[in-house]
């Protein structure tokens, strides 16, 4: 770490970094990104294995969703994490694919490793394959094919293949037609373009009963019940409060302390309470308001007055449902009762408080803004409903994305294949030693059939050979059934997904292999950071603080 000038050496960093340089650099960086690729690999396609993640409070989660899984192990390693970031990138664009690239990752920096070896330089690599990811979208575009949003059959193949191998075998029908629903209802048409934001969708997971008895409400949900029973069940022509404010006198901020020396004084005290309750009851009543959502809390007394009058009150409800609330009915959020007005409240046909499971939910329907809708997903356990809930996820993303762009690829490790081919033959066309990078991208790309018939359990050589055949003959569509082990149609089977999965997955992991590639240096300084927990000083702790010895 230190220079020489004039026999002195010159130190440069703080005592303590450490740093790591040349080919010693490119190899950690490379084994550690390889290594979380290979802790998903095993996990990918419809017959891929489940992961169980239990995390620090001892509570578990099962599966086998690339992001979800990467997202809660706790990794360290800098490269590493950047493997990670392109999985999170996926599941941030289009939600799905996101095991696929991150295996993907992995596999071009394996490639590259022999590439160096045999001393190719990392900038040529990195231009071989930024020239590589470039043609392969090209020609990905150019085996995509058109989808009308309107071909209801097509977007319930694509849901059901992002949910094959999830876990939720059994309801996938049922979820898949449930999603395209969904997805359709919030789909918006602005200026001739398509527009999806899937975060119209209100997911309520409701533990109790079966998959089968998901479904889908055309309004809002809200996970809790009126505060009162004397409160109407059902409100017909619901007028909306929202309060992110209390219906609660509030304490006084001063230690006050009161001395009530008679009986009428005490009565006097609360009878003094009770009409401020009242009041406060009585200008939200006066709006004109029958149905409240409240932000905090309401007291028993404003209770029992808002249910004489026959409002329907809810308490404690979340910000972000307070927030959906109010795009869904046009109701204003309400921070002073004070200033509570007509205008301020929203609509809807009806607002009921329904029993699901083992608890009630208040449901709003007929809502001013037709775009709110929501899902109840019902399960036996928490565990199913959890993972119904993220096979969800995927779908919801791939079926909006296929709204949206209406470009759609065969699955199956098909398009993979092709590539692979077309790629090859690209890399022929090219002189100097990018051609070699254009290469090993085309054999990368090869990791994904192979590791679906591997952890289907088939052989997959035989099955790779099988299919770079048929592309040859010309079945672009020609992937894998990991069911039954023979190499069909992918497009006829109906296994299909989203090009933008598949054009996103490929120029995120170009993009950071080479990132990781073109680092031949890392320097972590150390020493400021308190340890994990706070307790204690690090050794030689005071001196250290702040680091202020290293500036003189
Ligand atoms: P990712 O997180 O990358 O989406 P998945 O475990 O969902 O990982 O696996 C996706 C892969 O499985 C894709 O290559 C997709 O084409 C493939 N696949 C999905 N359904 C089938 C099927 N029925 N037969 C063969 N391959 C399938
Ligand atoms: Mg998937």
């Amino acid at each position: 770490m230190a220079g020489q000038l004039g026999g002195q050496p010159i130190f440069i960093l703080r005592e303590g970094s450490e740093r790591t340089r040349g080919k010693d650099a490119q190899n950690s960086n490379i084994m550690a990104a390889k290594a979380v690729a290979a802790a998903v690999r095993t996990t990918l396609g419809p017959k891929g294995m489940d992961k169980m993640l239990v995390d620090s409070l001892g509570d578990i989660v099962i599966t086998n969703d690339g992001v979800t899984i990467l997202k809660e192990m706790d990794i360290e390693h800098p490269a590493a994490k950047m493997v990670v970031e392109v999985s999170k990138t996926q599941d941030d664009e289009v939600g799905d694919g996101t095991t696929s690239a991150a295996v993907l990752t992995g596999e071009l920096l394996k490639m590259s490793e022999e590439l160096l070896d045999k001393d190719v330089h990392p900038t040529i690599i990195a231009s071989g394959y930024r020239l590589a990811a470039m043609k392969a979208d090209e020609i990905l575009a150019s085996i995509a094919t058109d989808v009308s949003p309107d071909d209801e059959q097509m977007l319930i193949d694509i849901a059901n293949t992002a949910m094959t191998g999830k876990g939720v075998e059994g309801a996938r029908d049922k979820l898949a037609k449930l999603c395209v629903d969904s997805v359709r209802s919030v789909a918006e048409d602005t200026d001739g373009k398509m527009v999806v934001d899937i975060e119209n969708i209100k997911v309520e997971k409701k533990v109790g009963g079966g998959v089968e008895d998901s479904e889908l409400i055309s309004g809002m949900i809200i996970d809790k019940e009126r505060v009162h029973p004397n409160m109407p069940k059902k409100i017909e022509n619901a007028k909306i409060a929202l309060l992110s404010t209390a219906i609660e006198l509030k304490d006084t901020e001063v230690d006050a302390e009161i001395q009530i020396t008679s009986p009428d004084q005490l009565q006097s005290f609360l009878d003094q309470e009770e009409k401020m309750l009242r009041d406060m009851v009585g200008k939200v009543v006066d709006s004109g308001a029958n149905v409240i959502f409240c932000q905090k809390g309401i007291d028993d007394m404003a209770q029992h007055f808002l249910a004489k009058a026959g409002v329907m009150a809810v308490r404690r409800v979340k910000k972000s449902d307070i927030d959906k609330l109010s795009k869904a009915t046009g109701a204003k959020n309400i921070t002073n009762l004070d200033e509570i007005e007509k205008s301020d409240l929203g609509t809807a046909d009806l607002v009921e408080e329904r029993k699901i499971g083992g608890g009630n939910m208040i449901f709003v329907t007929g809502c001013k803004n037709p775009m709110a809708v929501s899902l109840i997903l019902r399960g036996g356990t928490e565990h199913v409903v959890d993972g119904l809930e993220r096979a969800l996820h995927d779908a919801l993303r791939v079926v909006g994305v296929t709204i949206e762009d209406g470009k759609l690829v065969a699955g199956g490790g098909s398009p993979e294949v092709e590539l692979s081919l077309r790629l090859r033959e690209y890399a022929n066309s090219l002189t100097g030693r990018e051609q070699l990078a254009v290469g090993a991208f085309a054999d990368a790309l090869e990791i994904i059939p192979r590791t679906l018939a591997e952890n289907a359990g088939l052989d997959p050589i035989d099955k790779l050979v099988e299919m770079t055949s048929q592309h040859k003959d010309g079945n672009i569509h020609a992937g894998l059934n990991v069911y039954t082990g023979e190499v069909i149609d992918m497009w006829k089977a109906g296994i299909v997904e989203p090009l933008r999965v598949k054009t996103q997955a490929i120029s995120s992991a170009a993009e950071s292999a080479v990132m990781i590639l073109r680092i031949d240096d890392v320097i972590a300084s150390k020493g400021e950071a308190m340890p994990p927990g706070g307790g204690g000083m690090p050794p030689g702790g005071m001196e250290g603080m702040g680091g202020m010895e290293g500036m003189y």
